[in-house]
């Protein structure tokens, strides 16, 4: 087969800076007696003529000399090294640029993996899909030479996610989500036999034995799919998400909840409130809506989601959703609204308009563009003013003045004076 060239569409579709840096790279590892490659998700993106600018490298050998290299050649000041992953991070005006010396994975006895230097085609073998093993030589002589030793580029031509070998899931099983999520984002089929292979390993339990860690990044990546809710679906279908926790048992329900979500995070960013939600937070609380509180806290903890306000969220879940029968029986309950919400992150509140009922949607909305920003005027110095000592009799006050203004009564510090007047007056 004849040697496929890349130079001209990399030249093409990279910003001028990273170009560059490719072509800088090459050059510096040639004169180092050494050999550098572009890899991973960019070649292929290239070769797909879809752009992408997380440009990986790797130098086999050893990748210092030529981060070395680079630096004194831009000047630059920032680099990150993982020395004990024998990897570096570049920065260079907004580009990141990552370069690894060619490794794979050692699994000494008893101890952890630990990572050594590798040839090429080591390094190459150890990833997830055909498609994510072509490289792109950097050297001088041979610039934009696809290598391509693994059967990446015929995979790549004919639309298919392939794994390299039968072991592949069970060793890492995050490459499920994965190889479902490169299917329905290049709109490729995943071949029979690594089909089956996926789904033997959920049969078998591989996903639980993952780290959750990185399962949650890669439903993170889903959640930014533009085919998400398709790739969900297949999940669903493939039993990966029972796989991680018994009680996913409504993917259809569930499916709808998570578009309705959408649509509520859309409506949310277009009213421009300041407070910002993490919206793949809100997709998770839609994503776990059929699990018990039980089996939610427990993936949630082997998921490391982490954070206080998302782990309140969590812990107040049902609860919230227990409070909705008060707001379904009066829905013109301001106060009562402003009660059960108020206490919740935001992403929980979202979460609870796109699974609950229109009633309970219209309160979630009117919470949100009203009674949220909901501060009284007064406070307890003008109340010194009117001759009130502080004590309960002040926190009543407030509060009741707090409740008048959720009712919409008052609106200005008039109005809050007068209101305070009266209450003192009738004792
Ligand atoms: P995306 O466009 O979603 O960022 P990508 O292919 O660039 O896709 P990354 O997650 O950035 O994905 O990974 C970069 C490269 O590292 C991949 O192309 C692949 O070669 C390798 N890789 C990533 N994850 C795995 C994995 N779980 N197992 C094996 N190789 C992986």
């Amino acid at each position: 087969m004849p040697e496929k060239n890349i130079l001209k569409t990399l030249e093409a579709s990279l910003p001028p800076i990273l170009f560059n840096i490719l072509v800088d790279t090459g050059r510096i590892a040639s004169t180092l007696g050494l050999k550098a490659y572009g890899v991973g998700g960019f070649v292929r993106d290239t070769l797909l003529g879809r752009k992408n600018l997380d440009v990986d490298i790797v130098v086999e050998g050893e990748c210092y000399p030529v981060v070395d290299g680079l630096m004194e050649r831009y000047g630059l000041m920032e680099v990150i090294r993982h020395e004990r992953f024998l990897t570096a991070e570049l920065y260079l005006d907004s580009y990141r640029i990552d370069i690894a010396t060619t490794r794979k994975e050692e699994y000494p006895r008893a101890s952890l993996p630990q990572v050594v230097p590798a040839t090429l085609r080591e390094d190459l073998s150890r990833r997830d899909f055909t498609i994510n093993t072509l490289a792109v030589c950097l050297d001088p002589e041979r610039f934009g030479t696809v290598v391509d030793l693994c059967g990446g580029l015929k995979d790549l031509e004919a639309g298919i996610i392939r794994v390299l070998h039968k072991e592949s899931f069970t060793e890492d099983p995050v490459r499920i989500p994965r190889a479902v999520r490169f299917a329905l984002r290049f709109g490729f089929r995943i071949e029979e036999a690594t089909e089956a292979l996926m789904v033997e390993a959920i049969e078998g339990g591989a996903p639980r034995e993952a780290s959750g860690r990185r399962m949650l990044d890669e439903l993170v990546n889903i959640f930014e799919e533009e085919r998400r809710w398709q790739i969900v679906e297949r999940l669903f279908d493939a039993g990966l998400f029972n796989a991680l926790v018994d009680g996913f048992d409504n993917p259809e329900g569930t499916l709808s909840i998570l578009r309705k979500g959408e649509a509520i995070l859309g409506w949310y960013e277009g009213i421009r409130k300041e407070e910002e939600v993490e919206q793949w937070f809100v997709y998770f609380l839609c994503l776990t809506d059929s699990l018990e509180g039980d089996a939610l806290r427990k993936l949630s903890c082997w998921l490391d989601v982490g954070g206080k306000r998302r782990l309140l969220a969590i812990e107040k879940r049902d609860e919230a959703i227990g409070a909705l029968e008060a707001i379904e029986k009066d829905p013109e309950d301001r106060v009562g609204i402003y009660e059960v919400f108020s206490s919740c992150p935001l992403e929980l509140v979202l979460y609870i308009a796109a699974r609950g009922s229109p009633v309970v949607e219209g309160a979630v909305r009117l919470y949100i563009e009203e009674l949220m920003d909901v501060r009284p005027i007064l406070t307890g110095r003008e109340l010194k003013g009117l001759g009130l000592a502080e004590g309960p009799r002040m926190g009543e006050i407030l509060r009741l003045v707090f409740r008048e203004k959720l009712e919409g009564r008052l609106q200005t510090l008039e109005d809050e004076l007068r209101f305070v007047k009266d209450l003192i007056e009738k004792g």
